[in-house]
């Protein structure tokens, strides 16, 4: 097994981001509309994953993220209420991320970005609640990223390998896959130990249209490869062939947000309690079968779906 503090833990270290989310029926008119309903969400495919990863049963689920001063206290306290034990990094210069989500009635939705001060987190944030004296981890069990800046996941991945922690990347992440490009991406990402994209990242990565194909040629790279495939589940795949296909339970999808984030904790919180890529990619699909019925990208507080 591996030593140290916290077998089982989970390290998130992603994105905290508030979401407006507004509905209407009828395309917006320039000048003023009325909306149906405009709600503010805690939201950010890091946190949103760590939420999920403690309802899924992950008891040691930690997640370092930045805020602006504007919103820490309203994200500490939902955080908390999830059983995520947080640290949020307070910028003095930058907003709490922001998502503005316009969702029409066929549930089409458009996105309006500012990640704020998500992806401002620098190396110097990491180091004094994670490391010990001798610079090295407190952690044993995985390291997860998503929407974190490149230059302190380079610092944490380094970090993580030395101690033998596995590492887990969500490509989906803007401040990594999206500034970095395919290349750059997979050569910053090769000791990690997963890579959990969606089958349009997986075709970026890879230039290749078959999403089955994509995750195959992945696994050369990167030990662990699961693709999320939306309502067609996911498939695993292992040294340069695919070795499961994963079917999703049949949901009503009312809002889609936030699919991918419990997909991705109920997986490493199965991974975290030895399941096997499979079995875990199993628990992720039912969580994502879960999180569609649900609006926002958080569990309900309270309610177990494992
Ligand atoms: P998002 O960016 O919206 O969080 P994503 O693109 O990262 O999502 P998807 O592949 O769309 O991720 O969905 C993740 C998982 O959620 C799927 O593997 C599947 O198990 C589940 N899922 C998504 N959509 C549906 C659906 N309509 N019905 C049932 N399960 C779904």
């Amino acid at each position: 097994g591996r030593a140290g503090s916290g077998v089982g833990a989970l390290l998130v270290i992603g994105d905290v981001i508030t979401d407006v989310v507004a509905r209407f029926a009828t395309p917006p008119a320039h000048g003023t509309d009325t909306a149906a309903e405009i709600r503010t969400l805690p939201g950010g495919a890091g946190a949103n994953a760590a939420c999920w990863a403690a309802h899924s049963g992950c008891a040691d689920v930690r997640l370092l993220g930045g805020v602006g001063a504007d919103a820490r206290d309203w994200h500490a306290e939902r955080l908390r209420r999830a059983g995520v034990r947080a640290r949020l990094v307070v910028d003095p210069h930058a907003p709490t991320g922001t998502v503005i989500c316009l969702v029409d009635a066929s549930a089409e939705r458009t996105l309006l970005t500012d990640s704020g001060a998500a992806l401002r987190l620098s190396p110097a944030d990491w180091s004094p609640s994670l490391l010990d004296g001798a610079g090295r981890l407190h952690l044993s069990g995985y390291l997860f990223f998503t929407g974190s800046s490149r230059r302190l996941a380079l610092v944490a991945m380094e970090a993580a390998r030395e101690r033998g922690v596995p590492v887990s990347v969500d490509p989906a992440s803007a401040g990594f896959l999206g500034r970095l490009g395919p290349h750059r991406f997979l050569t910053a990402v090769a000791g990690a130990e997963t890579l959990l994209p969606n089958a349009d990242e997986a075709r970026l990565l890879t230039g290749l249209p078959d999403a089955a194909r994509a995750a195959a040629e992945l696994s050369r790279r990167v030990p662990l490869v699961v693709v999320t495939l939306g309502a067609a589940g996911a498939l695993v795949a292992a040294e340069g062939e695919v070795t499961a296909r994963v079917p999703a339970p049949p949901a009503r999808a009312v809002d889609t947000t936030g699919a991918g984030d419990a997909f991705t904790g109920a997986f490493l919180a199965a991974r975290l309690a030895g399941a096997e890529p499979a079995a875990a990619a199993a628990e992720g699909c039912r969580a994502g079968a879960v999180a569609v019925t649900l609006p926002g990208g958080r569990p309900e507080p309270g309610r177990r779906t494992a």
